[in-house]
């Protein structure tokens, strides 16, 4: 029996307590489906400065080389706020972990389930059959990485600047991560840029559509500007399937997207490097969208299903388990569907803990 290696990084706040659960997800399906999961367990974040002085412990770091995929909860909280900004759990573990895999794709999907469309700030006939996007969003290049400057001008004017640099090989990297995964859902891939305006836009829209035209003839390209694109993402969301788009376009739409679907608990997300694991898929770092959520931590209050579906993402995009993560996410939606609900989708209805809605979703896959 095949065995994939798993490092663990539970983190901080309710990290731990939706990671529990989520483990508990994998353990019964790797039962049903005759798999091995071996996870390796170790500090990251607030927990891993208290423990080892430092965010992102080298032990930590050996765990994550040695492992197929990593599974992250979240990091951070008040008690570590004090810090400089360098050494703050987030910036101090996730970054390094970004640089040491080559995590260039970001996957959020933005999945709002039909029982779910009052958690959305939408109006519900916006959305009648819920939304279901996933934005595929370039990580590791663009104004955030392109060198900048402040000076101080002869006048005493001041002048600062950021570059934006993208080149073809880059843009074609997360083309084919936003190609195949377009493969597996309605085959439509929206590219947001500002092709009126930035030549960087208008080289990914040539490279975009030429890599589409010679490798994936049967996905329909769309190109959107992306102030449009932020209009259409709350006006029509329903129109989109795959959303391509650059660094920082895709960190202000993905959020956007995030809101638009309402809750925090719900949202998993995938970053994916260019490391092929040992089952020739991309290596990959998976964790909720929201944060440790310190206002309920310790409580066995949190929803875990943005942790159980981005263990869902690790088994399709970093493991190849296509069928594993369909059932997994299956399981959830006929979960919460039914009426199953944490305190964060309730409504003010009645509402089960973090462990008994675990214990849902194993039922659900045994059924
Ligand atoms: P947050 O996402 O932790 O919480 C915002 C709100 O959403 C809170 O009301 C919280 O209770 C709720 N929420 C989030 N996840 C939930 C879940 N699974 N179930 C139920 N409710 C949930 O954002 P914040 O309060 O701004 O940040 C708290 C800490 O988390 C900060 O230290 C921040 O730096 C950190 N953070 C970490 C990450 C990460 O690890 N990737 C991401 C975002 C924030």
């Amino acid at each position: 029996m095949e065995t994939y290696n798993i490092a663990v990084l539970p983190g901080d706040g309710i990290g731990p307590e939706v990671m529990d659960v989520t483990l508990k997800v994998l353990d019964l399906v790797a039962e049903h489906h005759q798999l091995q999961f071996s996870f390796q367990k170790a500090d990251v974040g607030g927990t891993a400065i208290d423990q080892h002085g430092t965010a992102l412990p080298d032990p930590t770091l050996e765990i994550c080389r040695q492992s197929d995929a990593i599974l992250f909860g979240s990091v951070g909280g008040p008690k570590w706020e004090h810090l400089p900004p360098k050494e703050q759990p987030e910036r101090a573990s996730l970054l390094p972990l970004r640089k040491a895999f080559s995590l260039f794709a970001n996957l959020r999907p933005g999945l709002l389930y039909p029982s779910l469309i009052p958690a959305s700030p939408l109006k519900p006939e916006i959305i009648p059959d819920g939304i279901d996007i996933l934005c595929v969003r370039e990580l590791t290049g663009g104004i955030y990485f392109g060198d900048r400057y402040t000076k101080v001008l002869g006048n005493n004017d001041i002048e600062a600047a950021d570059t934006m640099i993208y080149r073809k090989s880059e843009i074609e990297r997360i083309a084919r991560v936003a190609i195949s995964a377009a493969q597996n859902r309605k085959k439509r891939v929206c590219l947001v840029d500002k092709a009126n305006v930035l030549e960087t836009s208008v080289l990914w829209r040539k490279t975009v559509s030429d890599y589409m035209e010679a490798y994936a003839p049967d996905i329909e390209l769309e190109t959107m500007y992306v102030d449009n694109a932020a209009m259409q993402l709350v006006r029509n969301p329903s129109q989109f399937d795959v959303i391509l788009t650059e660094n920082m376009f895709g960190d202000i739409l993905s959020d956007e997207m995030g809101v638009v679907c309402g809750s925090l608990g719900m949202l998993a997300s995938a970053s994916l490097g260019m490391l092929e694991n040992r089952f020739a898929h991309p290596f990959g770092l998976f964790e909720p969208a929201g944060g440790t959520a310190p206002d309920i931590a310790g409580k066995n209050l949190a929803n875990p299903c943005a942790q159980i579906l981005s263990a869902a993402l690790l088994l399709r995009f970093s493991l190849g388990l296509d069928e594993v993560a369909a059932a997994i996410e299956h399981a959830v939606s006929k979960v919460v569907n039914g009426g199953t609900r944490t305190g964060d989708i309730a409504f003010g209805g009645p509402f089960v803990s973090t462990t008994e809605m675990g214990d849902a979703i194993c039922m659900a896959l045994s059924a």
